[in-house]
């Protein structure tokens, strides 16, 4: 739509808040309030891994940087092979994006638009709501069940004419937990196949339920199915912003069709491609995480706090009684940064990143000093 302002011939003029006003229904994405802040911070609020890149990524990156006067590859040509690879699973099927932040928003643009709908359980990844206030789509929030999981019958439910997309985020950001591959592949095949269902998987690598790979035999069997996954989280890229995800090629040019070209830079597809070759460290990445998972909730059970049954490099808290504001303030005076559960849809919760042992220990000695002042 172009709306020329004041127009030619008539030289008429509409307000610019009449013109913008649906810019004021898009929710800003809730970053975590880390940046402004210059004293020593633990940081626990983004899900981030603790540790830097591997060294041999670094080297990467270095060695990339001298092509810096050219272009990037806009088709990511080496990672994506490097990922088909990776996945055995063919390269024209594999859409890179800015993150997988900018798949999803390509995703939405291309599948989206008023009068269309889309499903996602609610709490869940915050960019979802973007995605149809973005396009003027209705949003259809399910809940998630009491054990803080997908509602996999009544968002099944809910599929109408309408629908155009359907996302579960598994693990579920913020509250950590997964489902089984079984389950989902039995409810896919009942969502019908010209929906696109996006299975969100940024915190697979961390799942000890079951093998992170086997979603990829779903693709075999559905053809509406997009696996999207990212770079940002176990082998620590976020700074870089690069996601990928696998599904069909229909998908792949609906994605690329409606983005800027070069989106990925060149040192996110050159340090990729490079960690894509060091599975050996990622498995040290998870396995450090779930020993700290292991440590952190269980040290917050031991102070009655209860946490879901995480599958993720974060837990979600459940404060009961205790005042979300105050221990809030008490953290963030010591330095110590999470989430809060009421910006993410969850009131009277605490979503908590697993960061080093020494990070995760001064968490704890923050709330220790915050629940012992409140
Ligand atoms: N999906 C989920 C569930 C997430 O939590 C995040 C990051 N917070 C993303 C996708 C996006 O990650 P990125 O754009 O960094 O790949």
């Amino acid at each position: 739509m172009i709306v020329c302002n004041p127009n030619n011939p008539t030289a008429t003029a509409l307000p610019v808040e009449t013109l913008y006003a649906w810019i004021g229904d898009i929710p800003v994405y809730p970053a975590a309030s880390t940046y402004e802040f210059h004293g020593e911070l633990t940081k626990l609020a983004s899900n981030e891994t603790p540790w830097e890149p591997n060294p041999k990524v670094i080297e990467a990156i270095a060695k990339a940087s001298h092509d810096l006067n050219r272009y990037p590859d806009p088709s990511g040509t080496k990672l994506r092979q490097a990922l088909s690879h990776r996945y055995d699973f063919p390269a024209n099927q594999i859409t890179l994006g800015n993150g997988s932040c900018e798949i999803l928003l390509a995703a939405a643009t291309a599948m989206l638009e008023p009068g269309a709908e889309i499903v996602y359980a609610w709490p869940s990844f915050s960019m979802y709501p973007h995605l149809a206030a973005m396009t003027g789509a209705r949003a259809i929030e399910v809940p998630l069940t009491d054990d803080d999981t997908h509602d996999l019958t009544a968002m099944a439910r809910e599929v109408t004419g309408a629908t155009r997309m359907v996302i579960v985020c598994n693990p579920n950001n913020p509250t950590a937990t997964a489902l089984p591959v079984e389950t989902l592949d039995t409810w896919i095949g009942d969502i019908p196949r010209h929906i696109a269902v996006i299975l969100d998987e940024a915190y697979v690598e961390f799942a000890t339920l079951q093998d992170p790979d086997a979603s990829l035999d779903l693709l075999k069997r559905h053809n509406n199915l997009v696996l999207l996954r990212t770079f940002s989280k176990v082998y620590g890229l976020c700074g870089l912003r690069v996601g990928y995800a696998l599904g069909s090629e229909q998908f792949k040019r609906a994605c690329d069709v409606v983005r800027q070209p070069f989106s990925v830079n060149m040192l996110a597809q050159a340090a990729a491609a490079e960690a894509l070759k060091h599975q050996d460290d990622i498995a040290t990445r998870v396995e450090r995480t779930v020993i700290e998972r292991v440590h952190v909730e269980s040290e917050l059970q031991a102070r009655g706090l209860a946490t879901s049954d995480g599958e993720a490099n974060f837990t979600w808290v459940d404060l009961g009684d205790h005042d979300e504001d105050a221990i809030m303030r008490g953290l963030g005076e010591r330095g110590v940064i999470v989430r809060a559960g009421k910006d993410l849809g969850g009131p009277g919760h605490l979503r908590v990143t697993f960061g080093t042992r020494p990070e995760n220990d001064r968490f704890l000695a923050a709330l220790d000093a915050t629940l012992a002042e409140i």
